[in-house]
């Protein structure tokens, strides 16, 4: 089966982590500071500080903002679970904003009218997140001046999208939001076998994103309450967790970082190898907005189902069955059965239901060769032709 992500790693890779294994930190030592601060160089912003997961780092990304009971959080419906759980996780409420056709992401005209709306009956979000999906920057312009205009803070699910690029800004730059989150799964774009990370140019957000990570503790004096017993105290200000990232996933993670632009290069290389030879197909095309550089963790086709005989599912079986990994991203999220519970159904969205109609992920990681694309190209004429 040729997988729709992979990660890869080669023997630097292998070497640092082997290392951490002889060092003396498995934990708390240098290694998860030189991947923030690699991270953090990369992205031309002055805090990143890295967890356990992009889940936990969206989690305490909406507590570092104060979102909690009575507050909204706001995101698209076409993402990863954890984009919209993270609200629920703080007591707060969820919705949805309707995705744009053209690029899936969450569209900026549906915003400003769903905020319109919101201002009228009291309920503005205070958070919204945009998520690039595919790799593909949202147009964060257009959601800065709504944050500006109706008083949201704003967190980017770049997940997908390291390596990428917005109005020739690194995503993660957070010139245009609150705090940025990466993901470092393993299918993502560069991996630290699990691992996350919130990046912000606000010094105070960042201390308390690392307060937040470690149970909520301080070794600081100036940000405890009463004055220290002594050398070993540290004090509990408030409620944090244990999100924090090993010394082994931050020595992956930073020697994966020296491969990102190649990373995304060969994946930019495969895009245009498969929107050249499935140009002639009854398909709709990943669409490239000209201001920004994809990170392009997915490429996405929508099969044009007014020109194909076959259903959706039956052409995605016929992938499958030989032997191409293809996915689908993603279900949406209103359709769940624990959103349903909360009062969502079929028909909310009908962008994103439109889209989940037709889309499907063909596989799409550095290690995909040329002779293996092509064998993805010819199952999908196959079964696009039968
Ligand atoms: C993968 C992903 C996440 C969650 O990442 P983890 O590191 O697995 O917690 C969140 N949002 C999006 C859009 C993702 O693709």
């Amino acid at each position: 089966m040729i997988p729709y992500g992979r990660q890869e790693v080669q023997q630097a890779d292998i070497d640092a982590v082997v290392e951490v294994l002889r060092s003396d930190f498995l934990t708390q030592g240098p290694m998860v500071p030189r991947f923030e601060k690699t991270v953090a160089d990369y992205c031309a912003v002055p805090h990143a500080v890295a967890v356990n997961s992009a889940t936990s780092a969206l989690h305490i990304a909406c507590l570092a903002l104060d979102l909690g009971p009575g507050d909204w959080l706001w995101t698209s419906p076409i993402t990863f679970l954890a984009s919209a759980n993270c609200g629920l996780y703080c007591g707060a409420q969820v919705d949805f904003v309707d995705i744009d056709p053209r690029t899936y992401n969450l569209c900026p005209e549906a915003l400003e009218k769903k905020l319109l709306e919101a201002e009228r009956t009291g309920r503005l979000p205070k958070i919204v997140v945009p998520v690039h999906l595919c790799g593909q920057p949202c147009d964060m312009r257009a959601i800065r001046a709504l944050a500006k205009r109706f008083g949201f803070k704003t967190i980017e699910d770049a997940s997908h999208a390291i390596g990428g690029r917005y109005l020739d800004r690194p995503i993660g730059n957070c010139e245009f939001s609150d705090i940025t989150v990466f993901s470092f799964h393993p299918v993502k774009i560069v991996t630290s076998a699990e691992g996350g990370m919130a990046l912000t140019r606000d010094p105070v957000l960042a201390s308390r994103l690392a307060r937040l990570r470690s149970h909520g503790m301080t070794r600081e004096p100036s940000e405890m309450t009463h004055e220290p017993d002594g050398p070993w105290y540290y004090q509990q200000i408030e409620l944090g967790y244990n999100y924090r990232m090993t010394e082994l996933q931050g020595a992956l993670g930073c020697s994966q970082m020296q491969r990102v632009d190649l990373y995304v290069a060969r994946r930019h290389e495969l895009a245009r190898r498969y929107s050249e030879l499935l140009g002639h197909l009854p398909l709709t095309l990943p669409w490239q907005h000209p201001d920004s550089y994809s990170g392009l963790h997915l490429y996405v086709i929508r099969l044009r189902l007014n020109q194909i005989t076959r259903t959706h599912r039956e052409i995605f079986e016929a992938l499958r069955a030989a032997g191409i990994g293809v996915n689908l991203h993603y279900i949406p999220l209103h359709t769940q059965p624990y959103y349903e519970r909360l009062g969502f159904k079929h028909g909310d969205y009908p962008e994103a239901e439109q889209y989940y109609a037709e889309a499907i992920s063909l596989p799409m990681y550095p290690g995909l060769g040329d002779a293996q694309q092509d064998q993805v190209v010819a199952a999908l004429s196959t079964a696009l032709n039968s």
